[in-house]
């Protein structure tokens, strides 16, 4: 609850212009890219640095007022809807790069800086930084901090974590803590860095980040294999790997996503297949050059019906737009569109894939299906309509039934988008009681009066896809 005297003291510290609780606003922060969640938060705050930063969370903690950090609120498991009210804390005047340290190959940071401008400037001094979110012209740094997030590019050069080298935190009682530095090594002490990468503003507000950059690949090259059956397409993914190559992108399109996405970029994807799998290689042009070729072989030896190497840059590019495109050319067709990201290891895609076609028969639901498939992280699409409460249920059984598979298969809840709100009721499959246990102890003494991000993660009970407290 904001009482006036609280809400005089945050105007006083980020005045009165970064404050806002008018209805129009509290609507507008009321809800992320997760459809069906909405809760109102009592107020929206952007505060101009760390010192305000500060001030805000020992009011808050005083006072125990949830705090919700929010980037672009792309998020896709209702990470930033105010589940519990409280305050929407934006990052908008931290979005500046402090520095590029072509020394030590690293990119410092502040959270409300979008992906691709990080991607931008490293590439305007012939650097790298590799994860690409699909959502990267308009997703934070934060955000993909704290949500781990990953991209058409995690199978060669990993995923978030794997560049976050250091970071400053605002912890819940307001104190000020450093992790890391521009440090290949560092094991002095329990790894708070990567204790904070993941875990969607329940432990701390990020404030800066020091980012890893490796060299810029001299050249790419972009294949199109297209398959009539699903099966081949899999068996092709795990060849590839079993001979030892590491394609940077290998991403898979199911034939309804195919259709959609043609019809969405109209740039001539064939649309009478079954199956299509998007595979690129960077590295020095003789490898690259290799690589495609042996990678084609194997698509024809495990039954392709064409392979089809990329001519220009400019083909490829748009090949790789399509697929990012995906999740928008989808969500235009029904009324909700729910997206998971079920993950299991790359051998098990076939019969995950083969397994959510069966559940979505079984529901009678409609489900597409593409993703990231050298990561056996798979965006099973379900196309619905939140109005319709008894397909809704039905959808929920089968998200249910596809979750449990994924983890029976030796896979995870998620992959990429975080447990927040939506994934909490489902995360036991996954960690068990023990697990649950350890990082309710972890959140507990570094957050006892719950107030970063209350309502992610864990689950207080069953509940599922409610649109609530409207
Ligand atoms: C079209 C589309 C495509 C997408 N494609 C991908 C994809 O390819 N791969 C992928 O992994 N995800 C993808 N996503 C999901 C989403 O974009 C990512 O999770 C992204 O990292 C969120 O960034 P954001 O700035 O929007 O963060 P938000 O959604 O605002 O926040 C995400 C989480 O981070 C926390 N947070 C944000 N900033 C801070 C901070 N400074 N300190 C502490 N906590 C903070 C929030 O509380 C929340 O828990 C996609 C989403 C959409 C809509």
């Amino acid at each position: 609850m904001i009482t006036s005297e609280i809400k005089d003291k945050l105007i006083h510290i980020v005045g009165s212009e970064n404050y806002q609780d008018s209805a129009a606003s509290k609507l507008a922060y009321s809800y992320d890219a997760t459809p069906q969640y909405q809760s109102m938060p009592a107020a929206i705050v952007a505060p101009r640095n760390k010192q305000e930063i500060t001030a805000i969370v020992q009011l808050c903690n005083e006072h125990v007022i949830p705090i919700v950090p929010r980037g672009s609120g792309t998020n896709l498991c209702a990470g930033t809807c105010p589940t519990e009210g409280g305050i929407v804390l934006l990052f908008k005047h931290l979005n500046r790069m402090l520095e590029i340290d072509e020394d030590n190959l690293t990119i410092t940071v502040q959270p409300g800086v979008i992906t691709q401008e990080i991607i931008q400037a490293a590439e305007a001094k012939g650097l790298f930084y590799p994860p690409d979110p699909s959502s990267m012209k308009i997703s934070t740094i934060g955000g993909n901090i704290n949500e781990n997030s990953g991209g058409l590019r995690g199978l060669k050069y990993g995923v978030t974590k794997d560049y976050v080298l250091g970071l400053e935190v605002v912890l819940p009682n307001g104190d000020i803590m450093r992790t890391g530095g521009k440090l290949a090594k560092d094991v002095a002490g329990y790894d708070f860095t990567h204790l904070l990468v993941g875990s969607e503003g329940t432990l701390g507000i990020i404030t800066e980040a020091i980012l890893k950059l490796v060299p810029m690949p001299a050249s790419k090259k972009t294949m199109l294999a297209l398959y009539q059956d699903m099966e081949a397409a899999a068996a092709s993914v795990s060849e590839i790997i079993r001979q030892q190559m590491i394609p940077v992108t290998m991403e898979f399109l199911d034939q309804p996503t195919l259709q959609v996405v043609e019809d969405y970029a109209q740039i001539g994807l064939p649309t009478d297949v079954e199956a299509v799998l998007l595979i690129e290689q960077d590295g020095p042009n003789e490898i690259v050059e290799q690589d495609i070729k042996k990678m084609a072989a194997i698509c024809e030896q495990k039954q392709a019906v064409s392979v089809r190497i990329a001519e220009s840059a400019e083909e490829a590019d748009k090949l790789r737009t399509a697929r990012r495109s995906a999740l928008s050319a989808l969500a235009r067709l029904h009324p909700t569109t729910i997206l998971e990201d079920a993950t299991v290891p790359r051998s098990a895609i076939a019969p995950m894939v083969k397994a959510i076609n069966h559940i979505a028969e079984k529901y009678e639901v409609t489900i597409c299906t593409f993703g990231h498939a050298g990561d056996g992280n798979l965006h099973p699409t379900c196309l619905t309509d939140s109005r319709n409460q008894e397909e809704m249920e039905r959808v929920e059984q089968a998200f249910e039934e596809i979750f449990m598979k994924a983890v029976e298969l030796g896979g995870t809840i998620t992959g990429e988008h975080g447990v927040g709100m939506m994934k909490a009721p489902y995360l036991h499959l996954k960690l068990g009681k023990t697990g649950i246990e350890a990082m309710r102890a972890v959140k507990q003494a570094l957050d006892p009066n719950q107030i970063m991000n209350p309502g992610k993660i864990f689950a207080n009970d069953m509940r599922k896809r409610v649109v609530m407290n409207k």
